[in-house]
């Protein structure tokens, strides 16, 4: 999706100057990170200044879907404004009067995180522990009452800025008069804490995520406080952060529950920090809530982050996702399609109807009408996944996995090669083997296959995706042979991991389901959707309900795993993530005995087990990538002999609409023996029969049908 990061560099961009500038700052390389995080997250990225000319700027970048009206993207907000009390909340309030949506509270948490008296009145409201206070307005004004040490600070400032510690009464004056006059605005004035002080991260809105405390080491100063040098690095004696913060157990849920409640009170949303003083006799007391928590790699917030798991790339994509589910009720999408087509030339092609893409070979444009005709899916393939092929060494035969060929017009075939449509019971169900359901759940990939055999409905609008679970889980309940559900499509992963947990609530509580599988290509694809820790929540949620859960990934060429796929995979089978594979022999991509051998070996030294090796099907627009069922038993036999016998796992299939038939061998009788591996006949399981070979078949139908002995069919 489109992104716009929105930051105060300048303060340039306001018709006049009032008063005192926002002393905070976001630094080059903290906007540039998390830029390229998002960039790395596959979305397009722009950035702009936080200024008068904002709208204008997102009124280009994200202009509205002409169709939904809705808008044409987000806004990263790490802008804290130009100037003015309420300066956090200058941007938000913006975007919101334009309609956009963008990360991070709105102007009302941030005004009240912002003004730290009203903070404070808010968290005593809430049963919040904080400092004792009085407020100063004017320069002598008397304070009574408060037991020094003191801080004195200003009443809108954070970051520290302006902070004293004043031992006395003259001190105090000094220090009030001088934020009241070089601030302008009203001190405040709390009792200093001595102790221990820890910062609380909050991600997300409901449920709210605790990410680790984190706790700042004072040990060897005299001053027991973060400063605003501090904060920016600028002091060579700075608190060192130790996360996860040595406190209890106990203690760590009291800090927790008072930080939600500042949290809540403060009406927040998406992130913060929270910062808490203990005092010696282990009391808890808030300082003040950070509605703008820094991302900047060495502050509080991001250590707890990378603690908890996270990557920076996939903290920043969890903050787009709780925004993102906070205003449409699911995450932000990711995968974000890098089209090679190129922009400048078919921007303004897809104004007159056509459509060019970069095709194998050469250049071609199809209009979209004959796009419709050949089911011709777009041209669309991952960042991730084109920098991962060119780099592989074997771009030239990979790339013919995701960029359209000029054959895809001439390739003859069917676009139901299975018979899907024949055992579709409800819509978006398909129960063809007994033990088996599979579900089209979306109609979208994270990156479009040539040779893909749904090509009827990937990549479209289809009427085919189950839009209904009620029915499906009722047809389940229904057939208790059923012990295998496969979400498929489109890739699952595609969906949100929202909408996941929307689809297990009605397949969890079916008892006699075993396993629930999952068919995707992300692995190899976009393995950053496997950072989103709440996938990992979604994966023991099914485990806890007693059912395996099983990745099918979908690697046909040793040059699609990437080092991120294998990390990916080694650290989903720590968490009881059971890995197959199936390929596809296709042509001129993975016709090589060598390369299959590489493939199937590198998959079982990951833990993933090849099951499947599929022979391509006589798909419309497709058949061009089939290979000869003569040559596939050679290859078939060739990759054999170059695996160890725990490397033979796989069989060499077609899934033909009357069954899953396993190809056996070719005979001295030029006949091709074969065997049902699936089949919804009975009798034919297990059986095994031959046909007569016809050189250059590539289909079980291309098999001359003569009734002979064997010839089962
Ligand atoms: S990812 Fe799967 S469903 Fe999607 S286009 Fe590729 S083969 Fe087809």
């Amino acid at each position: 999706m489109k992104v716009a990061v929105v930051r105060n560099r300048n303060n340039d961009g306001i018709l006049s100057r009032f008063g005192q500038l926002c002393p905070e700052v976001y630094g080059p390389r903290s906007v540039q990170n998390v830029i390229d995080a998002l960039r790395e997250a596959g979305h397009t990225v722009a950035f702009f200044e936080g200024d008068k000319r904002l709208l204008a700027n997102l009124e280009q970048f994200l202009p509205p879907d002409l169709k939904t009206g809705l808008p044409g993207g987000m806004v990263f907000n790490m802008a804290y404004g130009i100037q003015g009390d309420a300066r956090y909340t200058h941007v938000p309030a913006m975007l919101e009067m334009a309609g956009v949506p963008y990360t991070g509270s709105t102007p009302l948490g941030h005004a009240l995180a912002l003004d730290k008296v009203v903070t404070k009145v808010l968290m005593q409201d809430a049963g919040v522990p904080t400092p004792r206070y009085q407020v100063v307005s004017s320069p002598g004004q008397r304070v009574d009452g408060l037991r020094f040490p003191l801080i004195v600070k200003p009443r809108h400032e954070s970051t520290s800025y302006g902070l004293h510690l004043v031992q006395d009464r003259q001190e105090l004056e000094q220090a009030a008069a001088e934020v009241i006059t070089q601030y302008q605005q009203d001190a405040l004035v709390e009792e200093y804490i001595e102790g221990r002080e820890v910062a609380v991260g909050l991600l997300g809105n409901d449920p709210v995520e605790f990410l680790p405390l984190v706790e700042l080491d004072f040990s060897g100063r005299q001053f027991h406080a973060m400063t605003w040098a501090d904060k920016y690095h600028k002091t060579p004696d700075e608190p060192k952060k130790i996360c996860p913060a040595p406190v209890s157990e106990e203690m760590a849920d009291v800090l927790r529950k008072i930080s939600l409640a500042t949290f809540r009170a403060c009406r927040c949303k998406d992130y913060c920090r929270v910062d808490i003083r203990i005092d010696p006799s282990g009391r808890p007391f808030v300082l003040e809530i950070n509605s703008m928590a820094s991302l900047g790699t060495g502050g509080a917030f991001v250590l707890a982050a990378q603690t908890a798991g996270y990557t920076f790339q996939s903290l920043i994509s969890r903050i787009m996702d709780v925004a993102h589910q906070r205003y449409f009720g699911t995450s932000a999408p990711l995968g974000e399609i890098a089209s090679p087509a190129r922009a400048g030339s078919s921007e303004a092609a897809n104004r007159e109807g056509v459509t060019e893409a970069e095709c194998v070979p050469g250049t071609r444009v199809f209009s979209e009408q004959q796009m419709a005709e050949h089911h011709i899916p777009p041209y669309k393939v991952t960042r991730f996944y084109e920098e991962q092929i060119r780099r592989s060494g074997y771009y030239d035969q990979l790339r013919q996995i995701v960029e359209p060929s000029l054959e895809e017009l001439e390739s003859p075939g069917s676009l139901d090669t299975s018979g899907e449509s024949d055992h579709t019971r409800i819509k978006g169900l398909q129960h063809k083997y007994s033990r088996t359901a599979l579900l089209l759940v979306t109609d979208q990939c994270f990156s479009y296959c040539r040779f893909c055999f749904r090509k009827r409905l990937v990549g479209k609008a289809s009427h085919e995706v189950v839009r209904d679970y009620g029915p499906v889980a009722e047809y389940l309940k229904g057939h208790p042979e059923i012990h295998d559900v496969l979400l498929s499509g489109g890739d699952p992963f595609v969906l949100g991991t929202e909408q996941l947990h929307k689809i297990l609530d009605h397949l969890l509580p079916i008892p006699h389901l075993t396993s629930i599988r999952f068919g995707t290509k992300a692995i190899t694809h976009y393995p950053a959707r496997f950072r989103d820790k709440g996938l990992g929540d979604l994966f023991r949620r099914i485990t806890m309900a007693g059912k395996t859960m099983v990745i099918v990934t979908h690697v046909d060429h040793v040059g699609e795993v990437s080092e991120e796929a294998e990390r990916t995979i080694k650290r989903l089978l720590t968490s009881g993530v059971q890995f197959f594979n199936q390929a596809v022999l296709l042509r001129d991509v993975n016709d090589d005995p060598d390369i299959l051998a590489d493939t199937f070996g590198r998959l079982c030294s990951l833990g993933v087990r090849p099951y499947y090796l599929f022979q391509a099907r006589p798909v419309r627009g497709a058949s061009h990538f089939q290979v000869p069922l003569r040559r596939g038993v050679e290859i078939v036999h060739d990759v054999n002999a170059r695996l160890s016998g725990l490397q033979k796992t796989f069989r060499y299939v077609m899934s033909h609409v009357s069954g899953k038939i396993e190809i056996l061998e070719m005979g001295r009788d030029d006949r091709l023996w074969m065997r049902y591996h699936q089949s919804r006949d009975p009798r034919k399981l297990g059986r095994v029969f031959s046909r007569p070979y016809r050189e250059g078949a590539c289909w079980f139908d291309d098999l001359p049908r003569l009734s002979k002995v064997g010839d089962a069919v």
